[in-house]
C-alpha cells in the first residue's frame, strides 16, 4: 500500500502546528464564533477559504453533494438556529459533478448516492433535451438549484429573516469564469429570494458589490 498521501497529511499538519501558536487557538478553545453558515458542495475544488482567508472559527461549513440542504438539514439548522450566524450562504459552483450526474441519469449509483441525488428532483429535470447545449443547461441547473435551496431556507428560517437576524445569500463559485466576473469569483445571484441585480443592490446597501453580482439567464 502506498502511504505517500498519509505522509502528506502528517507533514502538512506538522507545518500547520509550527505556524500556529497557542495564542491562535486561545479564542476558540471552548466555543466557536462562525459568522457564516455555508452550504457548499463536497467537490474538492470548493473550499471555504474562497470566502474567508482563514475559515477556522469563521465558517460553519456544511458540505453535501450538489450543495443541497435536505441531506444535512440538522447541520444547517445547527449553524443558523444555535450558532446564530447572520448569513446563510448557499454556494453552488460551476462544473458541478453532482448536477451533471443528475442530468445524465443516476440509476446505476448505489442507494446512498441515489438518495442524496434524489433531493435535487424538485428544482431539476432529469430529462435533458438532447439538442440542448449540455454545458449551458448545466450552468442553468446550478442556478436553479441555488435558487431552490434559497427558497427552501426562506421558508424554514422565516422568523429569523423577518426579524433581520438572518440573510440568505445564494451564490455561485465560478472557477471557469462562466459568469464573466473572473476566475474564482463568488458571484451573488440571489439574496433573500431577490434575484434582480438592481434590487439586490438596493437591498444590501453599503456593500461594494462591484464584480460580485451575476445571474445565469434561465430562459
Ligand atoms: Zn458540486
Amino acid at each position: 500500500m502506498k502511504n505517500e498521501t498519509l505522509q502528506a497529511i502528517i507533514d502538512n499538519n506538522a507545518r500547520f502546528v509550527e505556524d500556529h501558536d497557542q495564542a491562535y487557538f486561545q479564542g476558540h478553545m471552548s466555543a466557536q464564533h462562525p459568522r457564516v453558515t455555508m452550504v457548499g458542495c463536497c467537490d474538492s475544488r470548493c473550499q471555504a477559504h474562497v470566502i474567508e482567508v482563514d475559515p477556522i472559527d469563521r465558517v460553519f461549513t456544511v458540505e453535501t453533494i450538489g450543495n443541497q440542504m435536505a441531506s444535512a438539514q440538522g447541520s444547517v439548522d445547527y449553524g443558523v438556529l444555535h450558532l446564530h450566524t447572520p448569513i446563510l450562504l448557499i454556494l453552488g459552483h460551476t462544473d458541478c459533478g453532482a448536477i451533471k450526474a443528475f442530468m445524465k441519469g443516476y440509476d446505476r449509483e448505489n442507494e446512498a448516492i441515489k438518495r442524496e441525488l434524489d433531493f435535487l428532483k424538485p428544482p431539476l429535470k432529469t430529462q435533458v433535451d438532447p439538442h440542448a447545449d449540455f454545458e449551458k443547461e448545466l450552468l442553468k441547473n446550478v442556478q436553479k438549484n441555488v435558487d431552490y435551496q434559497v427558497q427552501t431556507a426562506l421558508e424554514r428560517y422565516r422568523a429569523q429573516i423577518s426579524e433581520g437576524r438572518l440573510m440568505v445569500v445564494g451564490a455561485i463559485y465560478d472557477f471557469t469564469n462562466a459568469l464573466g466576473n473572473g476566475y474564482g469569483r463568488v458571484s451573488i445571484t440571489n439574496v433573500n429570494g431577490v434575484k434582480d441585480l438592481k434590487a439586490i443592490r438596493e437591498l444590501v446597501q453599503g456593500v461594494n458589490l462591484e464584480r460580485s453580482l451575476a445571474r445565469v439567464n434561465l430562459d
